[in-house]
């Protein structure tokens, strides 16, 4: 089986008030590619944090992240923005969309960015795929949280990533909402093979995974596989 991401050794600190604050404490653990995985916790264990270091969205501030081969910490800012753009999806819990641009042109964003050709036409078939086509021309203030998460989904399969990182995908959405949500996410796995890396409270959703990582006080106290896996 292929490694997609391989985490050795990895630690995380902050420094606050002259004191330091180990938020991760030598995590090891490596994710096979197209397997799909739920990494849960009590709050404020670090899955966030966690979550953020596997993406290169932040810096470790010890140990390895390598993705696809790639050692995320030898790299400069720029370098890890175009890893993200190439290889990576992220979803936010509170969904990041910006405020100022409509759902279609929040999709169009990463798809400027990567200077890609027919960028309205791609990002209107993403918005179609999560069932928002005829919300396209709305602001994010204008749109319920289930839709503000399904345009945030559009906006991260855009690149087709290897990979995607969901924090608490399903968190501030209803259940009916958030089934949709969880569908679309796995449908991705599915049908392009996109390995997933879920951080959630939902029990229920972490059990549709085929292997559950656990994470108390900074550390990994747990890693099993489901009966999925
Ligand atoms: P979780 O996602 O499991 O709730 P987080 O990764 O968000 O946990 O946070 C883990 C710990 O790290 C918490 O104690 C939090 O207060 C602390 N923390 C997170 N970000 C920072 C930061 N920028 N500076 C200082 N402490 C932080």
């Amino acid at each position: 089986m292929e490694t997609i991401l391989n985490i050795i050794d990895l630690g995380k600190t902050y420094q606050s008030a002259g004191r330091i604050l180990t938020v991760l404490d030598q995590i090891n653990f490596s994710i096979t590619k197209g397997s799909t995985n739920a990494i849960v916790g009590p709050s404020g264990s670090g899955k966030t944090t966690l979550l953020g270091l596997c993406a290169g969205l932040d810096r470790s501030s010890s140990g390895i992240v390598e993705l696809n081969g790639i050692n995320l910490g030898n790299l400069s800012e720029d370098q890890r923005a175009q890893v993200r753009n190439q290889y990576i999806g992220f979803i936010f819990q509170n969904f990041q969309l910006l405020p100022t641009l409509t759902a279609l042109e929040n999709v169009m964003v990463p798809l400027e960015l990567r200077g890609e050709k027919n960028i309205k036409a791609r990002a209107m078939d993403l918005l179609d795929k999560v069932g928002l086509a005829d919300r396209s021309h709305h602001y994010p203030a204008q749109l319920s949280g289930g839709e503000q998460q399904r345009v945030s989904l559009a906006r991260a399969f855009s690149n087709s990533p290897s990979i995607l990182f969901a924090d608490e995908p399903t968190g501030n959405l209803d259940a009916e909402t958030s089934e949709k949500v969880v569908k679309l996410i796995f449908d991705l796995n599915k049908e392009a093979g996109t390995t997933l890396v879920l951080v959630t409270h939902d029990l229920e959703l972490a059990a549709k995974t085929q292997r559950i990582i656990r994470i108390k006080g900074g550390k990994l106290v747990a890693d099993e596989k489901t009966i999925n896996g």
